[in-house]
């Protein structure tokens, strides 16, 4: 007899499934023994135990006959349509609860919280500021210009002394 082994929920790593059969897993599994005994009211412990693997995992060549979304035994759909994923309306709450924290953390990563983008430089202080180093340099990174008069005033200075460009002028011999 083969079981197959509990595996982890790709939705919520660190949840195994076969854990907790929902409702119509269990009418399932019940409809089936019954049936079993019925045709077999003999059955031994062991044939018993081949039923149980086999209502466990496999799946018979019955369209109504499928694996539940959210707790993954198999079930038997008796809707008319024949269109329902899970096998219980407590797992279908589940399957939603798990998909909208997917659905959250996909959120976050892709757009993270908006940070404030207003009063980022106070400029209107004796000593002005910015409210972070990370708001400095993303501010640079838009070419917002942060510099000072003072700074503004000290390069053109420099440039009708030693004129434009990056180029440093010896203006004064050293004396060794
Ligand atoms: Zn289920």
């Amino acid at each position: 007899m083969t079981i197959k082994q509990p595996y982890e929920n790709e939705l919520q790593p660190g949840h195994y499934l076969f854990e907790e059969p929902g409702e119509g897993v269990i009418q399932y599994a019940r409809a089936i023994t019954a049936q079993y005994l019925e045709e077999n009211p003999d059955a031994d412990r062991e044939e018993l135990l081949d039923l149980m693997a086999a209502i466990i995992d496999q799946k018979p060549d019955n369209k109504r006959v499928k694996r539940c979304d959210f707790c993954r035994y198999l079930w038997h759909d008796d809707s008319k349509r024949n269109n329902k994923r899970t096998c219980s309306d407590e797992c279908k709450r589940g399957l939603k609860t798990l998909q909208k924290r997917k659905q959250r953390k996909v959120k976050t990563v892709e757009e993270p919280p908006k940070e404030n983008r207003g009063h980022k430089y106070y400029a209107h202080y004796e000593y002005p500021f910015w409210v972070s180093e990370q708001a400095m340099l993303s501010s640079r990174i838009d070419g917002e210009s942060f510099m000072n008069h003072d700074a503004i005033d000290r390069i053109s200075a420099e440039q009708e002394i030693y004129g434009g460009g990056n180029r440093k002028v010896v203006t004064h011999e050293r004396l060794d």
